[in-house]
C-alpha cells in the first residue's frame, strides 16, 4: 500500500469478498500507510491513524482473515530511504532501494519498527520481513570486507537471523520471500527453520518450457550450467533427466523444502510485465492454478496469491485469478475450462466464455501503457513531464519508429477488438454490468494509448504537418475525457490524494507530449507552452 492507499471503506468490501470466496489469511504490506512513530518522516498524507487501522484489522479478524503484517527490511525501502534523514542506512549513497545490513543502526531502527507493528497488529502468529530483491546485497565497503571474508549468502542470512530472533523469542514465527536465499544458498544451513520461505515466481506453470535460475533469468533445459544442476538436480528432474520429460518449474519449492524450511508458494494476479490499465488474465490464471495446486499439495504449507499495485489497475480486473485460487481449493480436479463456465455462470449468468477471449485481447503491453514506459516507480515520486517526449526521441535515435509504430498498430487492432467483443458480451449477459464496465474502460483506456503512441511515432517520422496536429488533438481530447472517467472510478477506491498521484502517474507525461504535438489550438487554449511545461 505503498502505491495503492485504498480508502477503507473500500478495504473492507474487499475484505468481507476474500472471506466469502474462503480465504483465511490477509498479509498487510502497508508501509507508509499508517501514522509511524518510528518513522513519521515516510507517513502518506492520506495515511490511516494507527485506531483506524486497527478498526479495519478488528473487522478483517471478525471475518476470519487472519492478519499477516509486512515490513521491508533490506529492500524495497524506497518509501523511507528518499527522506533525507534515513539517508545514512542505505547500502549506497546514489541508491534508496536498499538497507545496508552491516550498519547496526540499521538493524535496531527496525527492531523498533517491529515493535511498533506487533503493537498495532496485536496477537499475530506469522511476521513477513519481505527481504526480496535487494539488488545491491554486499555493496557497501563494509558489506564488502564481509561478504569477502565470509559469503553473500551469510551476510544476507546474518542480517535475517537478526531480526528473526527478537520475533522468535515472542513466539512469533518470521517469514521471508524466497528470490534471496535461492540467488545465493551457500550458507542456507545457517537460517534458521523457525523462518518460512515464500517462494514466489510469477511467470512459472507448468508447460512454460523454461526454468527460471534466480540469479541467473529464466533458461532452457539444455541451457543449465553445472552448478545449477549439481545443486538443483534432484528437484528439477524428480523422475529423471531423459528426452520429453520437462523440468520442474516447482523445484525451488521442492528443494527448499528438503532442506527443512517450511515453505508456502506464491502467484500473482497483477505483476511486472502487465500494463497500467488490465492484466495478462491467462497468464495470471495459469501461474494462479498451478501454484496453488503445488502449495496445497503435502508437504508444502500453503499458497498466497499476491497482488501488486505498482502495476494501478483495480482488483476488479484481477477477479479471475482471485476466485480461481479459491475454486482450486474447492475442486482439485477440476481445470481452467471448468472454473471459466463456473465463472461466467456466477458472474454473468450464461454459459457464454467468450468473456475470457476479450479478457485476452487487452493483456498485451503496449508503448507507454507500463509503469517502465512512463517514468514512475516504486519510490511513488511524480513521473517526468516530459518523460515520453524523451522515449520518442530515444525511439528515433534507437531506429525503431517504424517497428515501434507497427506494434502501436497491432495492439490498437487487439484492443479494438476486445472492446468489440465486451460490447457484444454485455448484449448477451443476464448480470454482471459493473464488472464488465470497468473492462470497456480499460478497453478505452488501452485503444487511447496506442493511438497516442501511433500520433507521437508518426509526428517524430514525418515532421508535424496539420493532419497530425488535428489528429494529436483529438487523442488528446480523448484522454482528457478518459482520465476525468477512469479518476472518477478510482476515486470510490483509493485515497484523493493518492488518486492525484495515480492520474499523475498513468497520463501526465503522454497529455504533455500531446499537448506538444498539436499545439496551442490543440490544447485547452491560450496556456503555457507545452514545452516550457515539460521541462519543470
Ligand atoms: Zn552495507
Amino acid at each position: 500500500m505503498n502505491i495503492a492507499q485504498f480508502r477503507g471503506e473500500y478495504l473492507k468490501e474487499r475484505l468481507k469478498l476474500l472471506a466469502d470466496l474462503g480465504y483465511n489469511t490477509v498479509i498487510w504490506e502497508i508501509e507508509n500507510n499508517i501514522r509511524w512513530e518510528t518513522c513519521p518522516e515516510c507517513v502518506a498524507p492520506d495515511a490511516f491513524t494507527k485506531e483506524e487501522f486497527k478498526e479495519i484489522l478488528a473487522y478483517s479478524r471478525k471475518l476470519g482473515l487472519e492478519p499477516i503484517p509486512l515490513l521491508q527490511t533490506i529492500g524495497h525501502c524506497e518509501y523511507v530511504l528518499k527522506n533525507e534523514r534515513y539517508k545514512p542506512l542505505a547500502e549506497l549513497p546514489e541508491r534508496i532501494d536498499q538497507y545496508c545490513p552491516q550498519n547496526p543502526e540499521v538493524v535496531r531502527f527496525l527492531r523498533k519498527w517491529t515493535d511498533e507493528y506487533l503493537e498495532v497488529f496485536g496477537p499475530i502468529k506469522v511476521f513477513h520481513l519481505g527481504a526480496d530483491e535487494a539488488y545491491t546485497l554486499g555493496q557497501c565497503p563494509r558489506c564488502r570486507a564481509y561478504a569477502e571474508e565470509h559469503s553473500l549468502s551469510e551476510l544476507y542470512i546474518g542480517h535475517i537471523n537478526a531480526l528473526s530472533q527478537p520475533l522468535a523469542d515472542k513466539g512469533v514465527r518470521p517469514i521471508i520471500w524466497g528470490d534471496m536465499i535461492l540467488h545465493h544458498p551457500e550458507a542456507l544451513d545457517k537460517l534458521s527453520r523457525k523462518v518460512m520461505i515464500f517462494d514466489w515466481l510469477y511467470d512459472r506453470y507448468y508447460g512454460c518450457g523454461q526454468v527460471h535460475i534466480w540469479g541467473q533469468g529464466n533458461r532452457g533445459r539444455d541451457d543449465l550450467d553445472a552448478a545449477t544442476r549439481e545443486r538443483f538436480f534432484a528437484y528439477l528432474y524428480p523422475s529423471g533427466d531423459e528426452p520429453g520429460r520437462d523440468p520442474d518449474p516447482f523445484y525451488t519449492a521442492d528443494f527448499l523444502q528438503a532442506r527443512g524450511f517450511d515453505v508456502v508458494i506464491c502467484p500473482s494476479s497483477s505483476c511486472y510485465g502487465d500494463s497500467v490499465f488490465a492484466p495478462r488474465t491467462f497468464f495470471h490464471m495459469r501461474n494462479t492454478v498451478d501454484s496453488f495446486r503445488k502449495g496445497l499439495s503435502r508437504p508444502h504449507k500453503g499458497a498466497v496469491l499476491t497482488s501488486w499495485t505498482v502495476h494501478l489497475f483495480p482488483w476488479e480486473l484481477q477477479e479471475t485469478s482471485i476466485e480461481l485460487a479459491q475454486f482450486i481449493v474447492r475442486h482439485p480436479e477440476g481445470d481452467l475450462a471448468a472454473f471459466e463456465k463456473s465463472y461466467v455462470r456466477d458472474h454473468f449468468g450464461v454459459e457464454d466464455r467468450r468473456f475470457f477471449g476479450a479478457a485476452g485481447r487487452l493483456a498485451k503491453r503496449g508503448l507507454f501503457n507500463s509503469a517502465a514506459d512512463l517514468g514512475f516507480f516504486k519510490d511513488a515520486r511524480p513521473a517526468p513531464k516530459d518523460y515520453v517526449l524523451n522515449r520518442v526521441e530515444e525511439i528515433a535515435k534507437n531506429g525503431t519508429l517504424e517497428k515501434e509504430a507497427q506494434a502501436c498498430a497491432d495492439r490498437l487492432e487487439e484492443y479494438g477488438r476486445g472492446l468489440a467483443e465486451f460490447r457484444e458480451y454485455s448484449k448477451a449477459v443476464k448480470k454482471g454490468q459493473k464488472e464488465l464496465e470497468f473492462w470497456d474502460l480499460a478497453a478505452r483506456n488501452l485503444i487511447n494509448r496506442a493511438e497516442a503512441g501511433r500520433v507521437l511515432l508518426k509526428d517524430k517520422k514525418e515532421g508535424n504537418g496539420q493532419k497530425i496536429r488535428t489528429e494529436a488533438a483529438r487523442v488528446l481530447e480523448g484522454l482528457r475525457a478518459i482520465r476525468r472517467e477512469t479518476e472518477a472510478a478510482y476515486l470510490t477506491r483509493i485515497k484523493p490524494q493518492r488518486t492525484k498521484e495515480i492520474m499523475q502517474w498513468m497520463y501526465d507525461s503522454v497529455e504533455t507530449a500531446l499537448e506538444e504535438v498539436a499545439g496551442p489550438t490543440g490544447g485547452e487554449g491560450e496556456k503555457e507552452s507545452p514545452k516550457k511545461k515539460a521541462g519543470r
